[in-house]
């Protein structure tokens, strides 16, 4: 599933081939892609428009219109983009082409269809409930401390509360816990202060690390340039169960936290919390 690194990852190799770009032609080949408005009113309101910036908050991309409104996209857990040329074939997997005044052609696909389209004059209806974003300065220790105070539930979850924090997914929320050597299911309201700040500087960590290498190709996630991410090569704990841990060779563990597989070291983070 696409997170933060992934997303980014997207959003860069896209912005030199859409910025200024004008949208001549819009085709929608499964509806419910489109999450607002009405599909033909999403077709009718993109074409004719021109692309001014592609922007990133948590895991959305958000394209600027010079009509004054933002097309968003969450790719979910397969949803992948392409700008390819006009004749470049179609499959089965292809739900959207969106044609541009040069010639390209951005194609969506996704396996799995949980992925959707927004097409909105405030972009708050969508992202405005995401926290913060951790790869922003302004981001500190005491905000995300502020963020888990007096939750009980398990620090896991929290991470993937968009809420607490915007763009961790289940790979970088394991990762960030083993580098910040705090177990999973430890209670969010009751880390220290000095738990909270390794984690906030855990978390910043392995997400430049994780855009440094361009992502983690380990399903479908593929960038539009079709290079693979690969932090996949350098991850530490996530689906390395049995493996050893980079740390101290303890066999890496696996239990299911809210249904979400997860990855951790049972000496590097002990369950004492
Ligand atoms: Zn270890």
């Amino acid at each position: 599933m696409p997170e933060l690194p992934e997303v980014e990852t997207v959003r860069r190799e896209l912005v030199p081939l859409l910025t200024s770009r004008r949208i001549t032609r819009v085709e929608i080949y499964w509806h419910r892609l489109i999450d607002r408005p009405a599909p033909e009113i999403f077709v009718q309101h993109l074409v004719g428009t021109s692309i001014t910036a592609l922007r990133r908050r948590g895991k959305y991309l958000i394209f600027d219109l010079d009509s004054g409104e933002h097309w968003l996209i969450h790719l979910r857990m397969t949803g992948q983009i392409y700008v390819r040329q006009a004749q470049a074939p179609i499959d089965a997997h292809t739900h959207a082409r969106v044609y541009l005044d040069d010639g390209g052609v951005i194609h969506y696909r996704d396996q799995r269809k949980f992925g959707r389209f927004y097409l909105v004059r405030d972009e708050d209806q969508v992202v405005g409930d995401l926290g913060p974003e951790p790869l922003s300065e302004d981001w500190q220790p005491e905000d995300l401390a502020e963020r888990i105070r007096g939750r009980r539930a398990r620090i896991k979850t929290l991470l993937l509360d968009q809420r607490v924090v915007a763009g961790l997914g289940n790979i970088y929320a394991d990762e960030a816990l083993f580098l910040a050597r705090i177990h999973p299911a430890c209670e969010g309201g009751r880390l220290t202060e000095a738990q909270v700040r390794r984690l906030h500087r855990a978390i910043r960590q392995v997400l430049l690390e994780a855009l440094r290498a361009r992502g983690s190709t380990m399903s479908t996630y593929i960038p539009p340039s079709e290079r693979r991410g690969e932090y996949q090569q350098q991850r530490r704990v996530y689906r390395r169960k049995g493996q050893p841990c980079p740390v101290c060779g303890t066999p890496i563990e696996h239990m299911k936290l809210s249904g979400r597989s997860t990855y951790f070291c049972p000496r590097c983070q002990p369950f004492s919390c």
